[in-house]
C-alpha cells in the first residue's frame, strides 16, 4: 500500500506521517529530508547554487538512510537535527529545483519504497513519484498558521530563526516549490484535500484514517 501526501512547508505532513506510519505499520519516507541531505552536503563542500554539476554529482552518489525511529543518516552520520537548521532551509528549495537532482531523488524514493507498504510525504509524491498511489492527499494550512507551527517546532529543537524569518522563508519556498519546471507542488483532482488550519494533528490523523478505511 502506498499513501502519498503532498503539501507546503508547515502543513503538518511530518507530524501526521510519523503517527500514521506507526498506527498503520507503514514505512515513513520524508522526501524533504532527502533534499535537505543534498543541500547539507553541498554546504559542507562549500558549494553554491551556481555549482550545478557538482550538486548533481552529489545527488547521484548520496548515501541516505531513513531510520524507522526518524533518525536520518547521511554517509553514516546522524544529521537529523543539522538538516533542519537555517542554512539548509535557506538553500534547499533552489537546490531541489535542479531537474537532474529531482530525477536522482525520485529514482531513490521509488527504490526505497519498492515492495514495501509506505507513507511518503513531499511536494511531488502524488503527481510524479507515485501518481498511482492507493491514497493521495494534499495537506494545507494558512501561511500564518504554518509559520507559527514551524516557529514552535524550531524552538523545541533549539533552531534559531525568528517568526519573521520563518514566514519569509516559507513564502519564498511556497512560491519556488509551486513554480518548479519539474515536480512543482500542485493540487490535482485525484488528491483528497485537507485544510488543517483549524484542526489538531489528531484530527488530521483521524480524517486520513477514515479516508483510508482503517
Ligand atoms: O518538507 P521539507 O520542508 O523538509 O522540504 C524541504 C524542501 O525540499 C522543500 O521546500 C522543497 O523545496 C523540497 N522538496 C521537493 N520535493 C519533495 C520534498 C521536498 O522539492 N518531494
Amino acid at each position: 500500500m502506498i499513501i502519498a501526501i503532498d503539501g507546503p512547508a508547515g502543513s503538518g505532513k511530518g507530524s501526521v506521517c510519523k503517527i500514521l506510519s506507526s498506527k498503520l505499520d507503514l514505512i515513513n519516507i520524508d522526501t524533504g529530508a532527502m533534499y535537505r541531505c543534498v543541500a547539507l552536503k553541498a554546504l559542507e563542500n562549500n558549494l553554491t547554487i551556481d555549482d550545478k554539476d557538482k550538486i548533481i554529482d552529489i545527488s547521484s552518489k548520496i548515501n541516505i538512510d531513513l531510520k524507522e525511529d526518524g533518525t536520518i543518516l547521511l554517509d553514516g552520520v546522524d544529521v537529523t537535527k543539522k538538516i533542519r537548521e537555517k542554512e539548509v532551509t535557506m538553500i534547499v528549495s533552489p537546490i531541489s529545483s535542479i531537474v537532474e537532482v529531482r530525477k536522482n531523488m525520485v529514482d531513490l524514493q521509488r527504490k526505497i519504497a519498492k515492495g514495501k507498504n509506505v507513507i511518503m510525504e513531499g511536494r511531488d509524491i502524488t503527481t510524479v513519484v507515485f501518481p498511482d498511489a492507493d491514497y493521495k492527499f494534499y495537506l494545507d494550512a494558512s501561511l500564518e498558521e504554518r509559520a507559527k507551527r514551524r516557529f514552535i517546532q524550531n524552538q523545541e529543537q533549539n533552531i534559531e530563526m525568528s517568526y519573521e524569518e520563518i514566514l519569509d522563508n516559507i513564502k519564498k519556498r511556497d512560491y519556488n516549490d509551486m513554480h518548479k519546471e519539474v515536480g512543482a507542488l500542485k493540487r490535482i483532482d485525484s488528491q483528497i484535500y485537507i485544510d488543517s488550519t483549524n484542526m489538531t494533528i489528531d484530527e488530521v490523523v483521524k480524517k486520513i484514517e477514515e479516508e483510508v478505511g482503517r
